[in-house]
């Protein structure tokens, strides 16, 4: 089978109203397959590299957030790694303005590349999302932050929140997560200024499985008080 054909038949599980099953988008999905799987021999993205694994657990999963997203917003995804779910969404969303950060510059190499290569509306910022809030140009500046699988929700709460404007969303994407790291976690999202709008937990559909997720999406109502975020030992010595 083709890498089209793998990626049409995972598409149309995950996402049947074939919104993602273009030629155009399967033609660009295979060219960041190509470039991963080749960018990895020297940098160790990800230890997922066979077509269905990719476009299963990180094209799809990445795309599970995508509708939350508002159109045309400015968008920062936390902890991007090799660009998950920034470079799909960038794909996907000529609308969206998006931020990569990392604090790997050897990852955000690989993000600069295919945003060079695919003509996607990304930047890269090699930085640490709790040093990035506290500056003005940043704290509270976008209208939108993302992380995927970056840290427990209590943690990644402080990293991401303060980032947010007043308005804006945190969208939180996860391997299926219990009861309790969200209870733990939610004191903290409210300490700084957000409350929760909307939880899912959506089915990941791989050729072989199926994986559950969890999606958390946080409304920033307040303004985060500037004590916050904290240094980074702080944050996950003591999560608030
Ligand atoms: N989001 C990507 C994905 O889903 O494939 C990468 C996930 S990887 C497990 C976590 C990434 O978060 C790493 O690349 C790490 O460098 C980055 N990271 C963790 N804490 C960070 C922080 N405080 N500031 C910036 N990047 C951070």
């Amino acid at each position: 089978m083709s890498f089209c054909e793998k990626y049409f038949e995972i598409m149309d599980k995950n996402f049947p109203d074939k919104r993602y099953s273009t030629d155009e988008l399967a033609g660009k999905f295979e060219i960041l397959y190509n470039e991963l799987v080749a960018f990895n021999e020297k940098v160790n993205l990800t230890a997922v590299t066979d077509i269905e694994g990719v476009i299963a657990k990180h094209f799809a999963d990445s795309l599970l957030i995508e509708e939350y997203i508002p159109e045309g917003s400015e968008v920062i995804d936390v902890g991007c790694g090799g660009g998950f779910p920034t470079l799909p969404l960038a794909i996907v969303r000529k609308d969206l303005e998006i931020t990569a950060l990392d604090s790997t510059q050897k990852k955000l190499n690989f993000v600069s590349e295919m945003a060079q290569k695919l003509s996607l509306n990304v930047s890269v910022l090699c930085a640490r999302a709790e040093e990035t809030a506290r500056k003005d140009e940043y704290r509270e500046s976008f209208d939108v932050c993302v992380a995927r699988a970056v840290a427990r929700l209590n943690i990644l709460s402080e990293l991401c929140i303060p980032l947010v404007k007043k308005g804006g969303l945190f969208i939180s994407c996860k391997a299926a997560i219990g009861e309790e790291e969200y209870r733990e976690a939610k004191n903290g999202t409210e300490l700084l200024g957000a409350k929760t709008k909307n939880t899912f937990t959506p089915i990941l559909h791989t050729v072989t499985e199926e994986q559950k997720r969890s999606i958390f999406i946080f409304e920033k109502v307040e303004h985060t008080p500037q004590k916050y975020p904290r240094q980074y030992a702080k944050i996950t010595k003591k999560p608030l």
